[in-house]
């Protein structure tokens, strides 16, 4: 059954609310017949739009000026709005008729200047140890050392009395799972350490959590990423620790040693600001009042340059309106997309675009996300109605002829996520995420390994491919004759 359901968290990325979804694997279920299958013009037309991204595809560049001219861009921060403007530049310049923001309140978060770790083995002298700050986290006053207590799993914790950990950090060390396919899933495993671990330490009286980088890498990089503190607990420091040094801090309680470490951190929670998602619009020609949504996430974390996470979604996502501009094509459908922002830290962006979407009785007939990398596509993750997700099921051999006929029911991305929270039933979209391979995304993701250098031509480029056609395909449907009894 593990290759048949695999868990693979709502969205890979970030912050905010993660969920643990089953997918399922439909490859080997029926095909219904009534379905609209590919006709000939579809095939030209996915071929035509592999040819034109393949040869003359603008995406790579994109990144490499998004990575290397704005580079880092976390919510609040200066550069998110350097990469707000041009996002805006960029889909106008693609060829897109209509260019708007639409404000978002933001969290500004700021990591300060000083950023310090250190161990001590039997009092003796320090060794730097390479931390990461988790974003959201409370700084230290002045510095912080405490005893190291190792923990795999919450229960012993939770056993454990209210002071149990008094003036001791906890160390929280389980592994992502090596044995799961899907890294995703494996990520999802071991997610709850970084999200909540600062208030479990908390809970029982420490001073601050220590988390192993979330990532199969055994590398000297840590990982950053979202956590949350709960409003009857204490605010505890908590940081992402390379796993080169959790694999170290591990032997040396495992050999019976004394482990002491030592933290300073210049965290900071500024007031919220106002930032913008990024709305490119095509007027749909048969439906202009149904929309079809496409995007990624603007934002990205304060290490590296965002380059898988979400750089690679954004520049998927201008490639799809530029291609299309430039192959003239019209759209049936309103056709948008959108650049989030802050979904590392909050999502909302998508919760801001689902609530605007609902008060102006937006029907949105698809929703598409790329936000799990720019790695050689595999296929989709579909949150859809039964007979939606079959629709996209009777695709699936000619989606394979491209190497996208991975077809798994689950979350489809944060960005889009709140729209089927927001939508009446009967009209929630029939929402579809990018998959790309996974294998790599976690040695990059929330690093200062997420750079540009670290994403390839052709994988990306294929990426957009696979998102332009998968447009051009829910474009073709006639979404009334899709059962949204269960939509
Ligand atoms: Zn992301």
């Amino acid at each position: 059954m593990k290759n048949q359901m695999e868990r693979w968290v709502l969205r890979t990325g970030c912050g905010a609310f993660i969920g643990l979804i089953n997918l399922v694997n439909v490859e080997a279920q029926e095909v219904v017949a009534e379905h609209r299958m590919w006709s000939v013009k579809d095939s030209a037309m996915v071929a035509d739009i592999h040819g034109h991204i393949l040869g003359q595809g603008q995406c790579y560049e994109d990144l490499r000026v998004l990575c290397k001219d704005i580079g880092a861009r976390l919510s609040g921060s200066p550069e998110a709005d350097d990469a707000i403007l041009w996002g805006a530049k960029t889909l106008r310049d693609a060829g897109s008729p209509e260019v708007r923001m639409q404000t978002v309140i933001v969290p500004h978060w700021e990591r300060g200047s000083v950023e310090r770790a250190w161990l001590r083995v039997n009092d003796g002298e320090p060794e730097t140890l390479r931390v990461s700050a988790l974003g959201g986290s409370v700084g230290t006053d002045s510095i912080l050392e405490g005893e190291v207590v190792m923990f795999k799993e919450f229960a012993p914790l939770d056993e454990m009395g209210p002071n149990a950990l008094e003036g001791k950090i906890a160390f929280f060390n389980r592994a992502m799972d090596p044995l799961m396919i899907n890294a995703g899933g494996a990520y999802g495993g071991a997610y709850e350490q970084r999200s909540k671990g600062a208030v479990k330490a908390a809970e029982h009286g420490g001073s601050a959590a220590l988390v192993r980088s979330l990532t199969h890498a055994l590398d000297t990089f840590p990982h950053t990423g979202g956590m949350r503190y709960d409003d009857e607990v204490n605010q505890v420091p908590a940081v992402a620790l390379s796993t080169v040094d959790s694999r170290r801090i591990a032997g040396l309680l495992q050999a019976g040693n004394a482990v002491r470490v030592g933290l300073e951190l210049e965290c900071v929670l500024h007031e919220d600001k106002a930032q913008a998602n990024v709305i490119a619009e095509w007027k749909g020609s048969e439906f202009p009042d149904r929309y079809i949504v496409v995007g990624g996430h603007l934002d990205s974390w304060d290490i590296g340059e965002g380059a898988h996470d979400d750089g690679a979604g954004i520049v998927h996502s201008i490639e799809v309106m530029r291609t299309l501009v430039a192959m003239g094509y019209q759209p049936r459908h309103t056709l948008r997309v959108v650049l989030f922002i802050n979904e590392e830290n909050g999502n909302n962006g998508g919760k801001t675009y689902a609530q605007r979407a609902r008060e102006k009785g937006e029907w949105h007939v698809a929703a598409l996300e790329s936000d799990a990398g720019g790695d050689a596509p595999r296929g989709w993750s579909i949150d859809a109605t039964d007979d939606a997700t079959d629709q996209v099921r009777a695709w699936r051999s000619s989606l394979d002829d491209y190497g996208v006929g991975d077809l798994r029911r689950g979350g489809a991305g944060v960005d889009i996520g709140p729209l089927k929270k927001e939508m009446p039933a009967g009209k929630r979209p029939l929402m579809v995420g990018l998959r790309p391979n996974s294998q790599r995304y976690f040695d990059y993701h929330h690093s200062n390994r997420d750079v540009y250098e670290n994403v390839h031509p052709r994988e990306l480029k294929l990426g957009a491919a696979a998102l332009t056609s998968m447009v051009y395909l829910l474009d073709q449907l006639d979404h009334d004759n899709l059962d949204g009894e269960d939509r």
